[in-house]
């Protein structure tokens, strides 16, 4: 099948060459994906309707059309867009998380998932990197990770600084005091893997549109349809808005005030010729108080993301340019924790935002207004890991089938 072909089998009115273009020449094997039927007025008609092709969006519209809903997903940019919180090339999965039980299960099983969905896919996704969290002393946070991680059966080795300083040379130890390690986490290929994902969805014969949508008519207290931008519209049985750091443009009253959208400057930094220690098995992915990152993935570089920045970024319109002040902030982390790489020249960047809730959180829930309307987003920074996971949990919330009454306590809306 040529490209042409899959565009159209897949329904991508516009916008679809961007795309194919975007998506690997293997993946594009298709097997024919239903058209969408048509409503009375001429809308294109699917059980379910997913706006948002990121790591929420992306893995619930596959779930629901591996479950045999007909499915439409509409992404404004495309599924795995460098708009997207979800296009940046890698995130870390790892299953400590504190307190949080809920999230660590789901990680745990998001591991598994991963590789099977690696295996499915024929691509290189998950790279074992180990994750190394260091600090002052033990804080009840890093204690709480590491009786969990004991808990769920999951390896962790637990340094002194000494020890650090032993097992990692390459490494500044200034002002920390211990180190727990969780061998078996790492890094996903992220933008690759939303691709793969969204393939997947069209090649099981769910239908792909390009297009901004925004809620259309609605009737009794249901959403009917949405509209596209170029004046079409989608009705479906079920709707589910998972726009990232878009919702609170979506639904500007709703959630305007309980998601917040922070740029991100992500930067990596060239490690010098033929020095493997600054690359996995070597350097584990770190993480300390003000900043996070991995070790160079596919001769990336290290990555390093200091954790602040501007708390109202637009991701329609705002410029993708880091701030020289971050440049400056992650020069001064590089000499101290990594001084081999100080004078090392910054080879990549790029400008991410998070879609923050208060609590950290995420959001999965029936909007108000609206009873065949899932909203689910509010990664909050932690969110990518998870996709696998959580994509078949909102499948099932959308259509009604039985979920984890305790996760979804954890995600309403009104908390
Ligand atoms: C710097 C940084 C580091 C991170 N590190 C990690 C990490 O290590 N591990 C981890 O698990 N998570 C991490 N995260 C968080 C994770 O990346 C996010 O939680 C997750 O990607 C959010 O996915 P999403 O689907 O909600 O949003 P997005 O990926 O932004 O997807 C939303 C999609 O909706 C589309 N869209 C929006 N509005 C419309 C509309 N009206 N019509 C049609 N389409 C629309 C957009 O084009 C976009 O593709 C990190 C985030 C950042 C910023």
């Amino acid at each position: 099948m040529n490209r042409r072909t899959f565009i159209q089998r897949t329904g991508v009115p516009i916008g679809g060459a961007a795309l194919a273009s975007l998506l690997p020449g293997p993946l594009m094997a298709a097997s024919p994906a239903p058209t969408p039927t048509r409503s009375p007025r001429g809308a294109p008609t699917s059980d379910v309707v997913v706006i948002g092709g990121g790591a929420f969006g992306a893995w619930t519209a596959l779930a629901l059309r591996e479950m045999g809903h007909r499915v439409t997903l509409i992404d404004a940019y495309g599924p795995g867009n460098s708009r997207a919180t979800s296009g940046d090339e890698t995130r870390q999965i790892r299953v400590g998380y504190g307190e949080r039980e809920g999230y660590a299960r789901m990680a745990q099983r998001a591991m598994d998932a991963w590789r099977t969905r690696e295996a499915e896919f024929g691509i290189p996704l998950l790279t074992t990197t180990g994750r190394l969290e260091i600090a002052p002393d033990w804080t009840p946070a890093l204690r709480a990770t590491q009786a969990m991680l004991s808990r769920f059966g999951v390896p962790t080795e637990a340094f002194t600084a000494e020890e650090l300083r032993r097992r990692y040379p390459q490494m500044g130890f200034d002002g920390i005091g211990v180190g727990l390690l969780e061998p078996g986490a790492g890094v996903v290929r992220a933008k690759q893997a939303i691709l793969a994902t969204a393939d997947a969805f069209c090649r099981k014969g769910g239908t792909l549109i390009i297009q901004h949508a925004a809620p259309g008519r609605a009737e009794g207290g249901r959403l009917v349809e949405c509209m596209l931008a170029d004046g079409t519209c989608v009705a479906a049985q079920q709707f589910i808005f998972a726009c990232g750091p878009w919702l609170p443009k979506v639904f500007p009253e709703l959630l305007g005030r309980r998601i917040k959208v922070p740029k991100r400057d992500v930067l990596y930094f060239g490690i010098p010729a033929g020095d493997t220690r600054f690359a996995p098995p070597a350097l584990p992915n770190f993480s300390e108080s003000a900043y996070y990152g991995s070790p160079s993935i596919d001769g990336r570089g290290v990555k390093v993301c200091p954790t602040n920045g501007p708390d109202n970024w637009d991701p329609d319109v705002d410029e993708r340019v880091v701030d020289p002040v971050q440049v400056r902030r992650a020069r001064a982390y590089l000499a101290r924790r990594f001084p081999a790489l100080a004078a090392q020249p910054i080879t990549e960047t790029r400008v991410c935002q998070l879609e923050n809730t208060d609590d950290e959180h995420f959001i999965v829930d029936r909007h108000p207004s609206y009873a065949n309307v899932l909203i689910a987003g509010g990664g909050s920074g932690h969110a990518f890991k998870h996709g696998p996971v959580l994509g078949e949990h909102i499948a099932r919330r959308a259509v009604g089938d039985a979920t984890d009454p305790v996760f979804d306590a954890m995600v309403r809306l009104a908390r």
